[in-house]
């Protein structure tokens, strides 16, 4: 694996791996990337397997993002172990790590935003997070996807309405990277595994499984035949009041408009954000309905 920590580095390494391919008779190799904020985990490694099983070359990026935080003290705090993920990243099979610096990314003078406008962005975590949020996100993603120039990129559903968000203006902004959307890896407690987990104390890492509980039960409400999405909202309210956290949201949403949903007659996203003890957790659920066409359940198409 290479590592390296510039823009122009990223493109020389990344034309040089595809040459190589060339030469060896591969007339069109392909490019896959993963952005990350680092802090490996299993749900990231599920992606750089996806990209390996599918590309020749695998890029992952590592960079927590300024931009995208609405809040100085949760960038303060968020775990970086940038050594441990150059190691995680070379086992998992990544070819290439871009590690830039916040100035290589938005030097001096940097006054250009991508911003996402209306439902898609404002919704969900933009009304929680400030609707800079998403600007701080569609406008990273589109700096690495035009600076590593991959052919697929990969993105977990955990970050359900990120990946609507980059799908929009990857299409928008006709950037010809294909996005594929991959599943949420979970603790064996049901727990989504997140960077975040890191920070939360053995007290609080047990009051956060009632995220991934609340959703459970809704899931099962609606395999029950349940479609009205004030009932389901109001039984994953309960399974959330069991614990002690501050639930900043539980919405039911089309996928892909992310306009709020009444009824389980077509997929929908059920999405939950709560503040457990001090970590901002998330985490969500596509709902079918029984007897209903699942193939296409991801509403990132
Ligand atoms: P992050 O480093 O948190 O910005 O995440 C980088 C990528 O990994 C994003 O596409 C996330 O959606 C994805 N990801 C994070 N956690 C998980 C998980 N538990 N399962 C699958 N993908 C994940």
């Amino acid at each position: 694996m290479k590592t390296v920590r510039t823009v122009a580095e990223l493109r020389e390494a990344r034309d040089q791996m595809i040459e190589v391919l060339v030469l060896e008779g591969n007339d069109a190799p392909l490019v896959g990337m993963i952005p990350t904020m680092g802090a490996l985990h299993e749900g990231h490694l599920s992606l750089v397997e996806a990209a390996r099983s599918e590309c020749d070359v695998v890029v992952m990026s590592v960079f927590v993002n300024p931009t995208q935080f609405n809040d100085a003290a949760d960038l303060d705090a968020y775990p970086r172990a940038a050594e441990r993920d150059a190691t995680l990243a070379e086992q998992a099979g990544v070819d290439l790590l871009f590690m830039p610096s916040a100035t290589e990314m938005y030097p001096e003078g940097y006054a250009t935003t991508v911003s996402v406008t209306g439902t898609l962005a404002e919704a969900l975590e933009g009304a929680h997070r400030g609707r800079g949020h998403f600007d701080g996100v569609a406008t990273v993603v589109a700096k690495l996807l035009i600076a590593a120039l991959p052919d697929r990129a990969y993105f977990g559903q955990k970050d359900a309405q990120q990946l609507v968000v980059v799908k929009r203006m990857v299409r928008d902004l006709g950037i010809q990277t294909e996005i594929v959307a991959c599943p949420i890896v979970r603790d064996e407690d049901g727990l989504a595994l997140s960077s975040r987990n890191e920070r939360l104390t053995d007290e609080d890492r047990l009051r956060a499984i009632s995220l991934s509980r609340s959703l459970s039960a809704v899931a099962a409400a609606v395999a029950d035949g349940e479609t009205d999405t004030s009932e389901l909202e109001a039984l994953g309210l309960s399974v959330l009041a069991e614990s002690d956290i501050d639930v900043e949201y539980l919405a039911f949403v089309d996928p892909e408009t992310l306009h709020p949903a009444v009824s389980v007659d077509a997929p929908v996203l059920c999405a939950v954000a709560a503040r457990v003890g001090e970590v901002r957790l998330i985490d969500n659920v596509m709902l079918v309905s029984p007897g209903r066409d699942t193939t296409d359940v991801t509403g990132v198409s």
